[in-house]
């Protein structure tokens, strides 16, 4: 990451954000980190971070325009990297309504006090300044057994979550267009490693079979989707801020697809080897299909050649260096998960 003057990450407190920002200030870059702090936001994540000068961390929404206009006279940044999103596709079958409030209206109110800040730089600095947008594959619907996403792939979203994001992409692309704001954006496919929140398909299970408890495993456990390590994800989208075209798109994958199954009979061998249960059961043993999510995508899968071609990035891990890396971490970081599942992560933020 390139640069002297500071990066406006938002939801820096959440799983890639996060990552990113650890990343970030250990390459030497000042981060204003805004974080409203929903359940997905952990300060515990950011601990390594306390008093370093280079972290400025504030709670807030990405819906307060006035709060995200004084941030930006303040710090005067030279870009914002928009991560804060509600991300998790069975809470928006539950509940839509929230997913629409930050992933639709937040990020409108962030573009807007995006553009007028940028409207407001001279010279150098507004043509050097950047607004990169963390999207998702997901926006491009589900695939047959043929075929990959590319940037040309229509829209077309199928869960509450995944429309919410495509109406954000739709308003990215917009300010480029309408205003002339410098975007880019990313879409990335499904992400995995340190500090995911355990409701998502690799830490959930990570835990439950450390615990010898059943691994709930949707439908047949045949879904399809392109994993990637969050690392890589970070350096992709440092490279696209670094080199993307103003105006792009580009999809980020990591040429690893799995099925479900896969994915957790993987998790499991990992596990009985460095961690076997005591009474010498095989946890694939413990996979309990489970009534499929309504909706469900069938298959992912990222054609990722733009940005290899175009800015040369390529994935460092694969999914088996990935996945080993990753079931060590939470095997290592077992105090950060127990946080996370007893709720202390969040007594914290409230001095409690
Ligand atoms: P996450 O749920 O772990 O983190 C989201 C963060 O945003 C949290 O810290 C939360 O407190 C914060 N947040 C939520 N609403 C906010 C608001 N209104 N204002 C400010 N902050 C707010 O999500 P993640 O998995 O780290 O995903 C980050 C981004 O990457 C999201 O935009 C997501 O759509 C995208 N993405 C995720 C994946 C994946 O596999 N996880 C894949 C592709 C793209």
């Amino acid at each position: 990451l390139p640069g002297s003057s500071p990066l406006l990450v938002t939801g820096g407190a959440g799983f890639i954000g996060a990552n990113f920002v650890l990343r970030a200030i250990a390459e030497g870059r000042k981060v204003v980190n805004l974080d409203k702090l929903t359940y997905a936001g952990n300060l515990d994540t950011l601990a390594s971070l306390q008093d370093n000068p280079l972290h400025v961390f504030v709670q807030g929404d990405i819906g307060d325009r006035e709060l995200i206009a004084r941030l930006l006279a303040t710090h005067r940044p030279s870009a914002i990297v928009n991560f804060a999103a509600e991300s998790h596709v069975d809470r928006s079958i539950d509940g839509p309504a929230a997913f629409v409030e930050t992933n639709v209206v937040g990020t409108l109110a962030l573009l807007e006090a995006a553009r007028d800040y940028w409207k407001s730089l001279e010279g150098g600095a507004a043509q050097s300044f950047r607004f990169l947008h963390v999207s998702t594959d997901e926006v491009y619907g589900s695939l047959g057994s043929e075929g990959k996403f590319t940037e040309q792939t229509p829209y077309a979203p199928n869960s509450p979550y995944s429309a919410s994001k495509a109406a954000s992409d739709h308003l990215v692309r917009a300010f480029h267009h309408t205003y002339g704001l410098p975007v880019l954006t990313t879409n990335c496919s499904n992400n995995y490693g340190p500090y995911q929140f355990p409701e998502k398909l690799i830490p959930l299970v990570i835990q439950k079979a450390l615990a010898g408890e059943p691994l709930p495993v949707y439908g047949d456990g045949m879904n399809i989707r392109d994993w990637l390590f969050v690392g890589d994800h970070c350096s992709a989208i440092a490279r696209v801020l670094e080199a993307g075209q103003v105006g792009e798109t580009y999809n980020v994958g990591g040429n690893a697809e799995r099925e479900n199954l896969t994915v957790v009979k993987a998790i499991c061998a990992l596990l009985d080897e460095r961690h076997p249960l005591a009474d010498g059961r095989r946890r694939e043993a413990l996979i309990t299909f489970v009534k499929d999510r309504p909706g469900h995508d069938r298959r992912y899968a990222i054609d990722a050649s733009k940005l290899q071609r175009e800015l040369g990035w390529t994935p460092s891990q694969t999914f088996e260096s990935g996945i080993a890396q990753t079931v060590h971490w939470y095997l290592d970081n077992q105090a950060w998960v127990e946080r996370v599942l007893d709720g202390s992560y969040r007594m914290e933020r409230l001095g409690q």
